[in-house]
């Protein structure tokens, strides 16, 4: 259908509609019915199956299969199967790869949850009345409302346009924004990018407002045609993932390296070389860290879910991590540090404060509420206001002063507009009187008004403005922004009968009406919020588009600034070239009267002195320093869709608070991220040195291949994965911010996970050559001096209880292991139950252990024999040793830090 070419009447017939109407909720079902819903179908996910198979593709899991494979092989051709080896190997192999599926699958609906929450919306009309509503659920034939900053959610043809910009670049490649015009009827061959009676699904609204009628949705819509536009939806790699899985291949080059050793020491040594393969290549597996990066997937996903509980809905992986090292917070004022409630408290005159319900009163709050885009709707008793809360509030205190906007709109209907836009801070409507009059009225901020003005209304007149009075002006406005009211000035200019209303003249050349004061009360949490920062190290800054005595009267309420020379104003930062501004920018806390655009440049300025910089923004025009920040945030509910769209990260409540709360668990999941690899990492190696030392002193081999792959695929997992669930530290906000550049490794990791992995390896070779030298040599002299039997000749006899304590020991005391992970505190601080999952894993795990030492079949599956109390007291004792050392070193450091602060 060629849309273009037909005339507003013929779509609105054509699709069924009436414009003041919209569909009714029976048509917009059965049209839903016949269209379904306006997506764009995605890229299938891996099914269930690829990704079961996708855990087998890893080099050393495949080797590993292979040797079980031949493993069975030699054994059959020996004449004696042994099935049981590698059907374990096999089954554990299995047992891990689920595992894999179901965390990945977990992380990837946690994920999914998240991009519904950030899901698109728009403004409809069905059965007369304006409603938001997910834009998934629009059909063709839907009315819908176009503003600045808005995305247009399918292909549509404009009814009504006022102003109206769109950007479409991703479409047709026009970077710049492009004009629209719902009057014009186009030729059928008009190419795509001259189609300007026509709006585009994913294509954004830069300025202006428009009326549209749903012409095509999903895949029925131009970008829907270009389908493989959509389907890059690919997560990156987070910075984390990134420079674990460097550090997991370094380490798995090093793992491999002893692994090789191993075998060929085993080898030298006369050891079976088959046994050795399996062995060497079981330690492959298990010690290798490939997995890091997917623990850390699973981590910030789930986090990620729990920060979205908290209004914090991130889109961008990364954005956690980097949170966790935020240095500067940003922010806005008006909404994220102040409640956007705003009240008309006070008016004036040039002459000073006036009556709101006098003869001016009525003049200025009537010519206010007419230059003004808020919808008043009185329902009975009851009155609603929709629509920007400066403009909500002079239409409130219009109403209050008996005006009522609808008749005022009526009498003097609007014919003209200049939108307001927070880098002109102006706004200009132009109205016809009655009488055949025109009138435009300008209303903005105070000193974006006054040069504009030659003239004040004086007593029902218009007279010159002279400086003395100009001069008057200037101080009451200092008064009422230094009381923290934000103040809009309003003029007006009478326009000859017949003139030809130019927008560049409009504004020029004003009389001058008064002053109009708004209270906008601090949010209650931020106080708290502002002092949590401060003491997180954080830098709480203020850019506000607000005149700065409003600006830093709102920021000594807050604690964010403590004297004047902290703030300053976007007159005088356009002064400083970048190099001043970077290195003035650390004593500043408050930034008034700024645009969109000085954004970027403290941005920049902040980033310069090597800041990792939150910064928050709603507008179009700030879509640049969202993505110029590390951590762009979105405003939720005043937030436009490119402003989110550029985010990293939305704010479902436009809460600074919410902020630092988003900044506390992103510390905390760094930090949990970091449990897990210590844990993980000490561990492997842990049992790489078991092996490694008892092959170098000549020991038979401590730990068999599904010994090794038990303990490392299965009973470590779990605890790992609980250690990700653990609640953050209490102190965590008043710890320092963790630069980016340094290392997950840094201050001292690094030695305490190899200290950590030589106490667990020594205990296990501990375990073992005790039940080796006290159990299993005198057993076999025995058999040797009772009976002469070959086939207990040293060389291939299996040293049985040495190995079931040493596997059970390993197993066991890196579970105990798990708990000194928690915290740098004390156990009997945090409380040994206040993880519940981490407990819950340790008892599931530690069963598990136990039963497949204990239970025959088991027994003789895992090549382990059931041990005796004094045994298991043996094991119990060493396996626990890990959590009395730790703790020892603990209450040290402790000591330590209490000595040094
Ligand atoms: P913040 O940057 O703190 O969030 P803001 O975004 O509301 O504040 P701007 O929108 O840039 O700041 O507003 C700057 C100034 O413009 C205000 O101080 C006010 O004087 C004026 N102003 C705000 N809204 C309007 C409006 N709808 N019409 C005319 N002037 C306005």
């Amino acid at each position: 259908m060629h849309w273009h070419t037909m005339s507003i009447e013929e779509t609105l017939k054509e699709l069924d509609v009436f414009v003041d109407q919209g569909l009714s909720t029976k048509e917009v079902k059965q049209r839903q019915q016949t269209y379904g819903k306006n997506v764009l179908e995605a890229k299938k996910g891996k099914s269930l199956f690829r990704k079961f198979i996708a855990q087998f593709a890893d080099f050393m899991i495949v080797i590993l299969i292979c040797a079980a494979a031949i493993s069975l092989i030699v054994s059959y051709m020996d004449g004696e199967p042994d099935y049981f080896d590698p059907i374990i190997i096999l089954l554990i192999i299995i047992l891990n790869a689920t595992l894999g599926v179901m965390q990945e699958t977990k992380a990837e609906k946690a994920l999914e949850a998240l991009k519904k929450l950030s899901a698109q919306t728009a403004h409809v009309l069905r059965d007369h009345k304006v409603s938001i509503i997910n834009s998934t659920e629009l059909v063709p034939g839907d009315i819908i409302l176009l503003d600045t900053g808005c995305f247009v959610p399918a292909d549509a043809r404009l009814i009504n346009s006022v102003n109206l910009k769109v950007e479409e670049a991703s479409l047709t490649g026009e970077s710049h924004p492009v004009d629209k015009n719902a009057l014009v009827r186009l030729h059928p061959d008009t190419n795509l990018a001259d189609r300007s009676n026509l709006v585009m699904a994913t294509s954004s609204v830069t300025y202006g407002r428009g009326v549209a009628v749903i012409t095509g949705t999903g895949m029925n819509t131009q970008v829907g045609h270009i389908a493989k536009l959509i389907m890059e939806d690919e997560t990156p790699m987070t910075p984390l993932q990134k420079k674990l899985a460097k550090t997991g291949k370094v380490l798995g080059i090093a793992a491999l390296i002893i692994c090789i050793a191993i075998f060929i020491m085993g080898l030298m040594k006369n050891l079976p070389v088959f046994d050795m393969f399996m062995t060497s290549v079981s330690l492959a597996v298990a010690a290798i860290p490939e997995g890091l990066p997917a623990i850390v997937t699973i981590m910030l996903s789930l986090g990620v879910q729990r920060m979205a509980r908290k209004n914090a809905v991130i889109r961008k992986l990364p954005a956690v991590e980097t949170l966790g090292s935020a240095t500067v917070i940003c922010s806005d004022k008006t909404g994220t540090l102040t409640q956007n409630v705003m009240t008309v408290t006070q008016i004036c005159s040039m002459y000073g404060k006036e009556k709101m319900t006098g003869d001016f009163g009525e003049f200025l709050l009537s010519h206010a509420a007419l230059c003004n885009d808020a919808l008043l709707q009185i329902d009975k008793n009851h009155v609603d206001i929709a629509g920007e809360p400066t403009e909500k509030a002079l239409v409130m205190a219009a109403y209050h002063a008996g005006m009522n906007k609808l008749n005022l709109d009526s009498t003097y209907e609007r014919i003209h507009e200049i939108p307001f836009d927070s880098t002109r801070k102006l706004m200009t409507t132009v109205h016809k009187s009655p009488d055949g009059t025109y009138r435009s009225i300008t209303k903005g901020a105070y000193d974006y008004i006054l040069p504009r003005c030659s003239n004040v209304y004086h007593n029902g007149k218009q007279v010159p403005l002279r400086r003395n009075e100009k001069n008057r002006i200037n101080a009451l406005n200092s008064t009422m922004t230094g009381s923290a009211l934000r103040v809009i000035a309003v003029a007006y200019k009478n326009i000859p009968k017949g003139k030809n209303y130019d927008d560049t003249s409009l504004e020029d050349d004003l009389t001058f009406i008064g002053l109009i004061g708004m209270i906008d009360p601090p949010r209650e949490e931020v106080k708290e919020a502002v002092r949590i920062c401060k003491q997180a190290g954080i830098k709480p800054v203020m850019i506000t588009g607000d005149h700065v005595l409003t600006a830093t009267a709102i920021a000594r309420e807050l604690g964010i600034l403590s004297s004047m020379s902290e703030s300053i104003t976007g007159e005088e930062l356009s002064r400083l070239d970048h190099d001043e501004l970077c290195n003035k920018i650390p004593g500043y806390r408050v930034f008034a009267r700024v645009s969109p655009e000085h954004k970027v440049r403290i941005v920049k300025a902040f980033q310069s002195r090597g800041e990792v910089v939150a910064m928050t923004g709603d507008g179009v025009n700030d879509a640049p320093a969202l993505k110029a920040a590390d951590i762009g945030c979105a405003m939720g509910i005043t937030g436009t869709d490119v402003a989110k769209n550029a985010s990293d990260m939305i704010l479902t409540d436009d809460n600074f608070a919410t902020i630092v709360s988003a900044v506390k668990e992103g510390r905390g999941i760094y930090d949990n991220i970091k449990k897990a690899v210590h844990f993980l990492l000490s561990s492997n190696i842990g049992e790489i040195l078991t092996i490694f030392v008892a092959i170098l002193f000549s020991l038979p081999t401590p730990l068999v291949a599904v010994q090794l792959l038990w303990v490392n695929l299965v009973t470590d997992s779990l605890p790992a994965i609980s250690l990700g669930v653990e609640r953050t530290a209490k102190d965590i906000m008043q710890r320092k911010p963790v630069p980016p550049s340094k290392g997950m490794f840094a201050d001292g990791l690094a030695f305490q996970i190899l200290f950590e992995g030589i106490l667990i390896g020594s205990l296990a070779l501990t375990a073992f050559v005790i039940g080796y030298r006290y159990y299993d040599m005198p057993a076999l002299l025995k058999s040797l001096t009772n009976q002469v039997d070959t086939n207990a000749m040293p060389g291939s006899y299996v040293p049985w209880v040495g190995r079931t304590m040493a596997f059970a020991v390993l197993g066991l005391s890196q579970l105990f292991h798990s708990f000194n992970m928690r915290s740098r505190r004390s156990l009997s601080e945090i409380g040994l139950f206040s993880n519940p999952k981490l407990v819950i894993s340790f008892l599931i795990c530690s069963f598990l252990q136990v039963t497949v030492i204990s239970v025959p079949f088991l027994s003789r599956v895992f090549q382990v024999v059931p041990l005796n109390l004094r045994q298991w007291a043996l094991v119990l004792l060493l396996s626990f040793t890990p959590i009395v050392v730790v703790e020892l070193q603990k209450k040290f450091n402790a000591k330590k830090r209490e000595m040094n602060s």
